[in-house]
């Protein structure tokens, strides 16, 4: 396994040989006091455009810290395009499915309202971090993007013509995800839909079956808990139609 540095941030700023990024108080007090990290020591930064860098610690202090940018260590590259529209579960589950998604590799989290929906209050800045540290961890090279939570009716008013949806049904016919996927192909960007504890109600089903983007898809014969059917759609998806057949890369 190649030596990479303990340490790896997402920054906003932009990366690029010889520029320097700034990190704030919280990512100052994870290097300095978690990972007892000191000036020279390496870690590795993204920003979601330009790849991931090779820095190092220049100084650090109790309020922010200024690494110096080195070198790349992989160039950006093309990440699958899968969207995740949920109906947000209460906030410790939701934490888990932020985090669990974001090492799936979804490139959107769409939280939905619908009729069933018990959480309302869905905090986008506690999802972004969630997703942030998920992405630091797993080696992503992108943070996916979180959209606020938004009527489940809207956001399919507003819904893009060619984006396909696999909506999870736990009820009706329904084909075996695995199955479906095999046999329709890539076929245009993807998103998965999973519906609330208490399941989508009728009208929001009648709503969805007219659509011509929605295929409805079983995930075997027991029922889910709203999360583990968003995450296990997620790993058919990436499984049949995504990168499951790349290899972490800078590996050997
Ligand atoms: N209707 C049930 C449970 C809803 S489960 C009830 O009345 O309590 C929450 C969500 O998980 C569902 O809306 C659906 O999107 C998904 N889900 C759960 N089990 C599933 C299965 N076996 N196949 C497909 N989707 C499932």
């Amino acid at each position: 396994m190649t030596d990479r540095p303990r340490a790896r941030l997402f920054i906003e700023g932009d990366l690029a040989g010889g520029a320097s990024a700034v990190c704030g108080r919280d990512q100052a007090h994870y290097l300095a006091h978690v990972l007892r990290l000191a000036p020279g020591d390496p870690v590795a930064l993204f920003n979601g455009r330009d790849g991931e860098w090779l820095a190092h610690i220049d100084r650090i202090g109790k309020k922010s810290a200024v690494l110096a940018v080195d070198r790349r260590l992989r160039p950006q590259s093309p990440e699958p395009d899968l969207w995740l529209v949920f109906a947000p579960v209460k906030r410790a589950p939701l934490g888990f499915l932020i985090s669990k998604a974001t090492e799936l590799g979804v490139s959107a989290l769409i939280p939905a309202i619908t009729r069933r929906t018990i959480v309302e209050r869905v905090k986008r800045e506690r999802m972004a971090a969630n997703a942030i540290e998920a992405a630091e961890q797993c080696e992503r090279l992108t943070v996916p993007r979180i959209e606020d939570a938004t009527p489940l009716s809207r956001v399919l008013e507003n819904w893009p013509v060619d984006r396909r949806i696999l909506l999870c049904a736990e009820a009706g016919e329904a084909a075996p995800i695995n199955e479906f996927l095999r046999e329709s192909g890539p076929g245009g960007p993807w998103a998965v839909l999973t519906g609330p504890e208490g399941g989508f109600d009728q009208t929001e089903l009648d709503l969805l079956n007219k659509s011509p983007n929605v295929n409805a898809v079983g995930l075997g014969p027991r029922i889910l808990r709203a999360d583990t059917a968003a995450l296990a759609a997620l790993a058919c998806w990436q499984a049949v139609l995504g990168d499951w057949r790349n290899r972490p890369s800078g590996r050997t």
